[in-house]
């Protein structure tokens, strides 16, 4: 019996990485200083020098946060309207109904997954204050038209860029097309923390000071509260971990790139799958490898009886969530984001898997349908 191959694992990718890790995390600790220090300031910086000259990084607790901070910061409240795709986290979704505004679902693109301009201009409204395209699995969605038709309608362009660090459109970085963008580094994520962490980025100094301000109860100095702020604070370890990593961001993308282009070749004419594909001007990084095959849930217990595992996102459509139903869709509303759900499957690709794993992955999805 091979090893189990996991769906995701934290190996030491680039080896001596977890002991700088470790290492950085023990200065912090020796230092007794946790929340909002020097490493957080640093971090900021390097990951704004990182995405763009100008550009702006506020770290928070998580991405959620990140998100409704970035909102919150454009104007997006009360009687809203935000264009999200329906195919995305359950988070995107939520975090426009934190702020008060009402989430309007577009229908994503059947082949990239992702939103595109002309999904959102069809739902657009008077009301409509925001539109908050995700750059799904780690691939940007087509940002020019996107930009376009907000400047067209006068309307905010937020990303939620949480799966999608170092990804490119056009050869600029995801986080860097609109008034803000939001990252994650939930620790699956291609930046990952050692726990939850975020973080805005945004080259508009209105923004970027209301966020500063918000995510420490709206103080720029201590105890003047300018105005209703939260508690969302990156803290020290995880920027310091965050700052060790950020130096190998470009490492661990090229190597889920490498493996995503052995299961491109691999499964190429493989059963009915669907393989995922590069939109024209994007450098995908792979966040998730997606495959799409009428026999999902077969296969799935296929592999895992094989000992792999898998993982599917997203089961069920956000409109179709029994928390959602106020929204009022219905089985239907979204035929690609259903067909999506239904038939994706994300397969093991990670930093460090073994060449004999992906193997085994392939031989594994290769026999099911040469049996089937
Ligand atoms: C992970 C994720 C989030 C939320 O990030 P957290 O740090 O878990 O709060 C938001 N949007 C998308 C698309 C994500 O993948």
């Amino acid at each position: 019996m091979p090893d189990k191959v996991p769906f995701l694992q934290f190996r030491d990718f680039v080896p001596g990485v977890h002991q700088q890790i470790e290492e950085a995390v023990v200065q912090v600790l020796r230092s007794g200083h946790f929340i909002l220090g020097e490493e957080v300031a640093h971090f900021e910086k390097e990951f704004g020098e990182y995405l763009s000259d100008g550009v702006k990084v506020i770290g928070v607790g998580n991405g959620f946060d990140a998100l409704v901070t970035a909102l919150k910061a454009a104007g997006v409240g009360e009687g809203a309207e935000v264009i999200v795709p329906s195919n995305s986290y359950m988070a995107t979704v939520n975090a426009v109904l934190q702020v008060g505004a009402k989430p309007i679902l577009a229908e994503p693109d059947a082949d990239s997954y992702n939103l595109t301009a002309a999904g959102a201009e069809k739902i657009i409204t008077a009301r409509t204050k925001a539109i908050l395209p995700v750059h799904l699995y780690g691939q940007t969605c087509i940002m020019e038209p996107l930009l376009d038709l907000s400047r067209k309608h006068g309307i905010k362009l937020i990303e939620d860029a949480a799966q999608a660090h170092g990804a490119l459109y056009k050869g600029k970085l995801a986080g860097t097309f609109g008034d803000a963008a939001a990252f994650s580094f939930y620790p699956t994520k291609n930046l990952g923390a050692l726990g939850d962490g975020g973080a805005i980025a945004t080259s508009d100094s209105g923004l970027s000071e209301f966020a500063e301000k918000y995510r420490n109860y709206g103080q720029q100095q201590k105890y003047v509260g300018e105005l209703v702020g939260v508690n969302s604070r990156l803290d020290e370890i995880q920027a310091t971990a965050l700052r060790v990593k950020l130096q190998y961001l470009e490492q661990y993308n090229a190597e889920r790139r490498r493996l995503a282009k052995v299961y491109l070749k691999e499964l190429k004419a493989v059963g009915d799958i669907i393989l995922p594909k590069s939109a024209p001007n994007c450098t995908h990084v792979y966040h998730i490898f997606c495959i799409r095959t009428r026999s999902r849930d077969s296969l799935q217990k296929w592999l895992l009886e094989k000992g792999i595992g898998t993982g599917i996102h997203y089961p069920v459509p956000v409109h179709l969530q029994p928390a959602y139903r106020f929204l009022g869709y219905k089985e239907g509303s979204f035929p690609v984001a259903e067909e999506l759900a239904k038939t994706s499957l994300s397969l093991p690709l990670f930093p460090g898997l073994k060449e004999q794993e992906q193997e085994q992955v392939i031989r594994a999805l290769k026999e099911f349908f040469q049996r089937s």
